[in-house]
């Protein structure tokens, strides 16, 4: 994290605008100060910094590679197409990148026990590595429901010693398992962390979130730099709460001639009721402690998300990104279930990558962006996750048995 960090952030009371803040209640705000003023210390302390950087190189697997993908490139015949490989990261995706950092937090703090919540199982399995990593006890809420759907990563958690605890409540799903992590860090004040898994969430864990995930594009501008000779025309990544793409557009920010293409997921299509598209299919609302676009219904009740995609199935989204909406500084898109699943065999086929079904909606709009900008421009999508946790719903989709 030394190099460049761009640790500016929201104004003092975590708000991006219209959006961010600190909705909780009154109980839960003295842990919010103190996780506030250790991540003021943490982040301004070159010890810190040097301890990130050692794990992020020797244990993630940092920096990841910037891919030229010359034969998808050529496949959609405009600009050249170039991937951020974070999913060759340990664990498979970008989620790493915000467990460790969070779990070292934890450590300075003295903390002794850390929560996550988790949806697919992506973040809760990020944060058990890192848990298991540093000898401390894990426990990891998750939807009922979600659990069902999940065994092999329930599992994995299980086998990296932590402790998952169904979620009941409401659908059981990802937005009911953050609210109990949320009641369990009340009730354990004094020796618990909560990890949370994406820039959402009440100040600072959105901007910490995008801080710690900010290594995805300082390294990617300094890489395609060096490799192309100019910055992109665009950065491309998916939005299930928006934490890789805030990674990914953090150090692109200042850059006004990058657009910046957040891509949510569609779902069945927006106009069916049936996606997890908060910005484009959403209004403003608080959930979890910020103001931001939100999924619900007319009485302000939260509904589900869908998304063929477990990983984007968050029916809000950072209050960061519905800002830099706002204010028209970033683009947000969507791609549906089965541009979704055509991407995924398409890559699969011409790279040799497989990619996880979320990075597979980012590149349905690259494909389209390619033929607008092309054959002189340069796109630089995050390939934030690989597909081998998604082999098996892929099969279930096309309907072939294994
Ligand atoms: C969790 C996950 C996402 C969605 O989370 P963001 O905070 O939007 O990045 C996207 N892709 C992969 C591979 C994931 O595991």
């Amino acid at each position: 994290m030394t190099e460049n960090t761009p640790i500016d952030g929201p104004d003092a009371r975590g708000r991006f605008g219209d959006f961010g803040g600190r909705y909780v209640a009154e109980t839960l705000m003295p842990l919010i100060l103190e996780l506030e003023g250790a991540w003021d210390e943490a982040k301004a302390d070159p010890a810190f910094l040097r301890q990130m950087d050692d794990y992020l190189r020797d244990y993630v697997g940092r920096p990841s590679a910037l891919y030229h993908a010359e034969r998808l490139s050529a496949h959609f015949g405009g600009a050249q197409i170039w991937f951020k490989r974070d999913e060759l990261n340990h664990t498979g995706s970008h989620k790493i990148n915000n467990c460790l950092g969070q779990v070292l937090l934890a450590k300075r703090m003295g903390k002794t026990r850390i929560i996550a919540e988790t949806g697919a199982g992506q973040h809760g399995v990020a944060t058990a590595t890192m848990a298991a990593r540093f000898g401390l006890p894990c426990t990891v809420f998750m939807g009922a429901t979600d659990i069902e759907r999940q065994q092999p990563n329930v599992f994995r958690m299980k086998l990296l010693g932590a402790q998952v605890v169904p979620v009941t409540s409401g659908t059981g799903t990802l937005k009911d398992a953050m609210n109990e992590a949320l009641r369990d860090w009340v009730t354990h004040v004094d020796d618990t962390f909560y990890v949370i898994g994406t820039v959402a969430g009440p100040h600072p864990y959105p901007v910490m979130v995008r801080t710690f995930q900010s290594v995805i594009g300082r390294e990617a501008r300094a890489q395609i730099l060096e490799r192309a000779g100019r910055l992109p025309d665009a950065c491309v990544a998916c939005i299930g709460g928006g934490s890789n793409a805030m990674g990914l557009f953090h150090a692109f920010v200042p850059d006004k001639d990058v657009r910046l293409i957040g891509v949510e997921a569609a779902g069945k299509g927006i106009k069916t009721g049936q996606h997890a598209a908060s910005l484009k299919g959403g209004a403003p609302g608080v959930l979890h402690g910020n103001r931001t676009y939100l999924l619900q219904d007319d009485d302000g009740q939260i509904i589900d998300a869908h998304s063929i995609s477990a990983g984007l199935d968050y029916p809000g989204i950072g209050p960061e990104h519905a800002y830099l909406n706002d204010i028209g500084r970033a683009e947000y898109v969507s791609a549906t279930d089965t541009e979704a699943l055509d991407m995924f065999q398409l890559c699969t086929k011409l790279e040799g990558i497989i990619p996880a079904l979320e990075p597979a909606h980012a590149l349905a709009r690259v494909g389209d962006l390619a033929g607008e900008l092309g054959k002189d421009g340069l796109i630089v999508m995050n390939m934030c996750g690989r597909g081998d946790k998604d082999v098996f719903a892929v099969a279930g989709h096309l309907g072939v048995k294994i």
